[in-house]
């Protein structure tokens, strides 16, 4: 290990003159009870994931290595807490959590507190957090409402004081904003490539790379060259240009560089009240300095990563730091102070490209507008028509229930006879993958439709297992019918349901071609008779094999994670590839069937609707879903979105997690959500807590994994349904996740509880 950190240490030497900038930190300094916590983000070991290491000046509080922390990018602190962010590219999402220590010291709670577009940028106070959004190029802060309703021209160098934040404009222009009216009005003008807040005053460095301070008690600044800086309370340390040994000023006169770092040369520099903190550039190690409790020959932690992981370097790569980083991430170079290199804010600027472009006239412009709106216009029409058109015939799939009625009508209001419409079906051309069984054919499958071939019962009727005569396996669902034996009469109108609902299976389903869904194989309509025949999953449902059998291959963490990702495999081309998309409503573990390969389908994406003659109660719950499954928002709004299927989603992958059902008992006999029992848990970083204790302990690889499964699933159960991700994104998380899970362990790190 030492011999990575000094060879790397002697590449990143050669490249000290350039400007390191990262407003990112990898460095955190928090205060609690009179103790300073200071916090790193490491990488021991090559091309594996960084982690969180704390240490407590004067020793006291112990805070274990945080390694659950998946691909943790930068770390800030603050008065009585810190808190890190990870960046997730392939699903371009960031996660921030924070951790709080009590005041007694003894209790250090987690809590995630955003979960949203990508953080390219981060900074924190003494109370307040604020960052760039990299979609939007925007600032937000957290525990800070009022800041979040400013405008702010803010996309780089973002920086928090004590009640204000600055930062540079896309232009580098210093932008200050909040209620210290010392700092947010005395802003100085020009162009500069930093900006530092300090608790009541904040520096910037102009793009010749000297230094201009502002605010309350300035005192006098440095002169001289300098490519970062870092400001605490009253006093200041700065990187000089090019060999990165530090200034420090402030203090009465009285601070300095302690006398052991003065020829030492930084990558990069943190600070907070009173204490300064810098990464060598020979060996990677941390050293701080600034207060009584702190010895500035010893140094903190080694191997401390200079700057934040990225997938991208617009100003180039720091050589070798893809060593420091993991799946293939490196650190960036800081572009240098020249303004053709720094790097471009991705937001453009506000002018639009027609005026920018000189050559385009006023009525080409007004013809290209034109053009534009009307094409827009005619795509729209069509789109309308033809989404219209598909979305009353495959919204029967989907509406037998009152609660949105007035959004999906349910049925036609005469239901067309049903061979009229089947020859509509046949005319169109989509039938054409399905094929039509003779009742005799199927009888013969499944020895007329015998108890012993009868392998489960639903809402639309039996399901049988039968051997075609070629030899397929197949599940026959045959619906409650007047000539069906089991069949205990019914209304007209529940004869049309069944019709109905037939017909739309029929339609959707026979477009439908995903390896995870149940793939419907054909139909037979004649005599009365509704049967619709399946590829044949020889595994059963989910619901089974968590529930009710005895031992089951799914009792390891890879083989859960593989399952969850299948179905939502499944769940993302009904949301976001069928045209129209397809809403299930009814996403629970009965309705996740496996093949003999253990592939997950989804399945009952339709059907399920029907509610049984003889249960009206059942049918109107069905309408909404399944009663611990269900969207609370679409159960109270009445407004169904495909974030219902997430939500339920979600439901499920609580009951992968636990192994308990979505509504169960706990010890004392009392009803429970398994919402309400796992999400606390998870939110903690004490998911081990409530693991399903009939599969093995995680292995450090698959604690990770299974932390962030729980992340997942806690999004998905948001109360408000925009706030949850799509599954597309699902999708992304669950593939990173089982990746995680199946890496093979060629290293040692200390893991959460569960684990060790
Ligand atoms: P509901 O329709 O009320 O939601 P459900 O989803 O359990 O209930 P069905 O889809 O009719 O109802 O399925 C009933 C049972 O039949 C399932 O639980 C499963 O055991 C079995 N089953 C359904 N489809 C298949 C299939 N393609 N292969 C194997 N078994 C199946």
């Amino acid at each position: 290990m030492d011999i990575l950190v000094v060879t790397i240490s002697i590449i990143l030497c050669f490249y000290s003159s350039f400007q390191y900038i990262h407003s990112l930190s990898t460095i955190s300094i928090s205060y609690t009870n009179n103790q300073t916590i200071i916090c790193a983000l490491i990488n021991s070991t090559p091309n594996q994931q960084p982690y969180i290491n704390c240490s407590s000046f004067p020793p006291g509080i112990q805070i274990p290595t945080i390694s659950t922390i998946q691909s943790p990018s930068g770390i800030v602190g603050g008065n009585n807490f810190f808190c890190s962010v990870s960046t997730f590219t392939s699903s371009s999402i960031s996660i921030m959590g924070c951790w709080r220590f009590s005041n007694s010291n003894t209790n250090i709670a987690y809590k995630r507190i955003y979960r949203g577009p990508v953080l390219k940028e981060l900074d924190a106070g003494n109370s307040h957090i604020c960052g760039i959004v990299n979609r939007t190029n925007r600032l937000q802060c957290w525990q800070w409402p009022e800041l979040n309703s400013k405008t702010s021209s803010i996309t780089a160098s973002v920086s928090v004081g004590e009640h204000f934040v600055c930062g540079l404009t896309g232009s580098r222009q210093v932008q200050c904003l909040g209620t210290n009216t010392n700092v947010t009005k005395r802003v100085p003008s020009g162009n500069y490539s930093m900006v530092a807040a300090g608790s009541q005053r904040a520096c910037a460095i102009a793009i010749n790379g000297t230094l201009v301070c502002w605010g309350d008690n300035v005192g006098k600044t440095p002169p001289g060259d300098f490519k970062a800086l870092a400001l605490g309370d009253q006093r200041g340390c700065a990187l000089t240009n090019p060999n990165g040994t530090v200034v420090c000023w402030g203090g009465n006169g009285m601070f300095s560089i302690p006398e052991s770092l003065r020829e030492t040369s930084f990558l990069a520099l943190e600070s907070k009240g009173d204490v300064f903190c810098g990464v060598t550039t020979l060996n990677l190690t941390l050293y701080c300095w600034g207060n009584d409790n702190l010895d500035p020959n010893v140094p903190i932690f080694n191997g401390v990563i200079p700057g934040p992981c990225k997938n991208e370097c617009p100003c180039g790569i720091l050589p070798a730091s893809a060593r420091l980083c993991d799946g293939g991430q490196m650190i960036c170079n800081p572009c240098s102070q020249n303004s053709d290199e720094f790097p471009p804010s991705s937001i453009p600027p506000s002018s639009s490209p027609v005026e920018e472009n000189s050559s385009w006239n006023g009525k080409m412009v007004a013809f290209f507008v034109v053009g534009c709106v009307g094409s827009l216009a005619l795509i729209i029409a069509i789109f309308l028509f033809f989404s219209r058109y598909f979305k009353i015939r495959c919204s029967q799939i989907h509406d037998s229930g009152r609660l949105d009625e007035a959004e999906m009508p349910r049925t036609e209001s005469a239901t067309p006879v049903l061979e009229k419409r089947l020859s509509q079906l046949v005319s169109m051309g989509n039938k054409g993958y399905l094929e039509d069984f003779s009742l005799e054919t199927l009888i013969k499958a499944t020895d007329d439709f015998s108890e012993e071939n009868k392998i489960g019962s639903g809402s639309f009727g039996y399901v049988f297992h039968g051997t075609l005569e070629d030899g397929r396996e197949v599940a026959i669902k045959r619906a409650e019918t007047p000539t069906s034996s089991s069949y205990a009469g019914g209304t007209k109108r529940e004869q049309e349901d069944t019709d109905s609902a037939f017909l739309s299976e029929l339609e959707c389903l026979s477009r439908l071609h995903h390896k995870n869904l149940v793939r419907l194989i054909g139909y037979c309509d004649e005599s009365d008779e509704l049967v619709l025949v399946y590829e044949y999953m020889n595994n059963g449902t989910l619901h089974d094999h968590l529930h009710e059998l005895e031992s089951s291959p799914l009792m390891s963490w890879p083989a859960r994670i593989k399952v969850a990702l299948d179905a939502a495999r499944g769940i993302e081309y009904l949301h976001d590839y069928a045209v129209p998309r397809i809403i299930h409503r009814d996403i629970k573990s009965p309705n996740i069937l496996l093949d003999s390969t253990w592939t997950a389908k989804v399945s009952d994406f339709g059907l399920s609707l029907m509610g049984p003659a003889d249960d009206k109660s059942h049918l109107s719950l069905r309408a909404a879903g399944t009663v611990g499954y269900m969207d609370p928002e679409y159960y109270r709004l009445q407004h169904l979105t495909t974030k219902s299927d997430v939500y339920s989603f979600g439901v499920m992958l609580l009951e992968l997690l636990s192994g308990h059902k979505a509504i169960h008992k706990n010890e004392n006999g009392s009803l429970r959500n398994v919402v309400d029992h796992m999400v606390p848990c998870i939110i903690q970083d004490e998911i081990h807590k409530v693991l399903d204790k009939r599969v093995p302990k995680p292995t450090p690889f698959e604690i990770e994994a299974v932390a962030y499964l729980g992340y997942v699933a806690v999004d998905c159960v948001t109360l408000e349904g925009k706030n949850r991700p799509s599954m597309g994104e699902i999708v992304n998380s669950l593939d990173k996740a089982l990746a995680a899970c199946l890496r093979t362990p060629n290293f040692s790190r200390s893991t959460t509880e569960s684990s060790s």
